[in-house]
């Protein structure tokens, strides 16, 4: 446990200095990038290590897995689940029970079904719209350009607090191309925000992993979803979490 714990703080005040200098370099205020710690593949040990650090949150790509540690770890009742992996219809009312916040929404039938079971259970969750913008046929969310329309539709679901996007970048050595996939989710974010539905906030910009975020923040991400660079590597390999993924460049 101690361990665990030197290490975990080793590594968070790490990121948490790369995400200062980055705000500083873009002339932004650190309290407004949030920290999303990615918690998939890493046991209840660690995660309750990093509990005991100060963490409240934890991000999950998986509903079964996220789940389970969320039953186990129930007596840490103020540690919230946020979802970030793609959500199959059928696992939306487990979702609804456990899970705080949801960023990966990108079908209607999702949103229904999330929708429906959080009335069931009494509950409301913020969720934020997956945009591709890499264009790439492995990841999930939707084409920048269908996402106005899709956002508009989503009044019609009182449960789902919208609150902003959320993206995936290319995984590319590129940062170019790596950064046109964060200004394409700010730009979008920008234009919705012009005309909002009512109960829609367009706030939230979810984007930047370990190996991207100081360019999502000088972009303008409001969260950053951290793991690797906090847990360390993952001994499952990235294909389980994202389908057709055939690697990241070193
Ligand atoms: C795993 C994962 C992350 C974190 O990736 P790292 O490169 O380990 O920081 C971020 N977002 C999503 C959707 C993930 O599945």
């Amino acid at each position: 446990m101690i361990d665990h714990e030197s290490t975990l703080r080793a590594n968070l005040d790490a990121v948490r200095a790369r995400i200062a200098a980055a705000c500083r370099a873009a002339a932004r205020n650190p309290s407004e990038v949030r920290l999303l710690p990615v918690s998939k593949t890493v046991d209840q040990a660690r995660l309750r290590a990093a509990y005991a650090l100060g963490l409240r949150e934890l991000g999950e790509n998986k509903v079964q897995e996220a789940q389970a540690k969320s039953e186990a770890m129930a007596d840490l009742a103020d540690l919230r689940w946020v979802l970030i992996g793609h959500l199959q219809t059928n696992k939306a009312k487990n979702a609804a029970r456990f899970a705080s916040e949801f960023q990966a929404l990108d079908s209607l039938r999702a949103a229904e079904a999330l929708d429906r079971h959080l009335q069931k259970e009494g509950r409301a969750m913020d969720v934020l719209v997956q945009v591709n913008t890499s264009g790439e046929d492995t990841k999930f969310g939707l084409p920048p350009d269908e996402v106005a329309a899709f956002v508009k539709k989503l009044p019609a679901f009182p449960s789902l607090r919208v609150r902003g996007l959320m993206t995936l970048a290319l995984f590319s050595d590129d940062a170019a191309r790596v950064r046109h996939c964060f200004v394409t989710l700010r730009t979008l974010r920008d234009r919705l925000r012009q005309d909002a539905p009512d109960g829609i906030a367009m706030d939230e910009l979810s984007m930047g992993m370990s190996g991207d975020f100081e360019l999502a923040i000088a972009e303008g991400a409001t969260t950053v979803r951290v793991g690797t660079a906090i847990f360390g590597h993952r001994a499952t390999p990235d294909s389980d979490y994202w389908p057709g993924f055939a690697g990241k460049p070193e």
